[in-house]
């Protein structure tokens, strides 16, 4: 798996840090609030698994499964909802956790979705963001890393379902995209 990687953009160490950090700020915003942090599979599994690490204050995770990609590198366009959340949000805090913002139709998608639930609050957590490839105006509450416009894998994110599992971020070798 190592070998199918062209480049290291975000090391383990680097990612623990930042992670550590986004996690901390949160404890400190939801101060007295019980936030259901909502999890976008499968890229945000690891980000999400770590993050709550970190989080000193009371929460509620879920997760919900959403199709804007099938196995290629380029966003369909299309959102559909495969899993909906279990947990009733009626007026409760929710934060998002997401893997990476590319166009940002999925993230605008799951917003307006939340915000017409009746919550509290709807906010957005992304480990990666990348700033030239977005389509659609979106805020991101907590940013990990913004990236370059290139497909990247590692830490949560797939190539045709592999790759998960690396511990950093980095770049595919051009001859492993079939
Ligand atoms: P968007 O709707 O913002 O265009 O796409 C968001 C989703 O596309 C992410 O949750 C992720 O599943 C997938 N995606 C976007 N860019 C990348 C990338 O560079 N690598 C991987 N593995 N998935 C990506």
């Amino acid at each position: 798996m190592k070998n199918d990687i062209e480049k290291i953009l975000l090391t383990k160490e680097e990612i623990q840090d930042k992670v550590k950090m986004i996690g901390e700020q949160i404890s400190q915003d939801y101060k007295d609030k019980t936030p259901v942090l909502v999890c976008i599979l499968k890229g945000g599994v690891i980000f999400l698994s770590d993050l709550m690490k970190h989080i000193s204050i009371p929460i509620n995770i879920d997760f919900m499964s959403v199709s804007s990609y099938g196995d290629s590198t380029k966003s369909s366009g299309v959102v559909k909802i495969k899993k909906d959340i279990d947990i009733d949000i009626s007026n409760r805090h929710v934060l998002i956790i997401e893997d990476i913002v590319d166009s940002g139709l999925t993230l605008k998608y799951i917003n307006n979705y939340f915000t017409n639930h009746n919550v509290a609050s709807v906010k957005l957590c992304a480990l990666l963001d990348k700033p030239e490839a977005h389509k659609s105006d979106l805020d991101i509450d907590y940013l990990g890393f913004e990236v370059g416009n290139e497909f990247v894998v590692g830490y949560g994110l797939d190539y045709a379902q592999e790759y998960r599992n690396l511990p950093y971020i980095g770049i595919l070798k051009k001859e492993i995209y079939k």
